[in-house]
């Protein structure tokens, strides 16, 4: 019989923090490494449709999110300054350099959301390992569930 792109793996592989980590950038479930977890943009499904891993894992989750999300936008806007000085060092007017650093302040924030979240999500279930409260498809867990240090 063939197995269907939705069915576990008869081992899933181990939970290693890099695993995690490139999971979560690509907007993936830190745990079967699953797509589909957002209904818009802003929106994302309380679980994991395929193993049903809850990605609000306890009250106030989302406030990582927010932290990642604030310090890759800062970043983002440092990183815009800099390069608006340098190239606009000698003008008279900087208007479009300031257009380019506000534009930058606005554009980040909203198309990294996605990304803080299951990027956090995977932080979380990195530094807190799967528990039975979590309750989630049993066939999904891998059998090693250490992680790499
Ligand atoms: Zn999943």
């Amino acid at each position: 019989m063939l197995r269907g792109v939705s069915d576990p793996p008869t081992e899933p592989p181990e939970l290693t923090v890099s695993r995690l980590l490139l999971r979560g950038l690509a907007r993936r479930c830190p745990l079967c490494g699953g797509g589909n977890l957002f209904r818009r943009w802003f929106t994302i499904v309380d679980r994991c449709p395929r193993c049903g891993f809850r990605l609000e894992r306890i009250e106030g989750h989302w406030i990582g999110a927010l932290g990642i999300n604030t310090i890759v936008s800062v970043v983002a806007v440092l990183v815009a300054v800099v390069a608006a000085f340098a190239a606009t060092y000698q003008d008279e007017s900087a208007w479009v350099a300031v257009g380019a650093i506000v534009a930058t302040a606005i554009i980040v924030p909203l198309a990294f959301y996605p990304v803080s979240k299951t990027l956090w999500s995977a932080i979380d279930l990195a530094m807190r390992p799967l528990e039975p409260d979590d309750d989630v498809d049993p066939r999904w867990i891998p059998p090693a569930t250490r992680h790499e240090r």
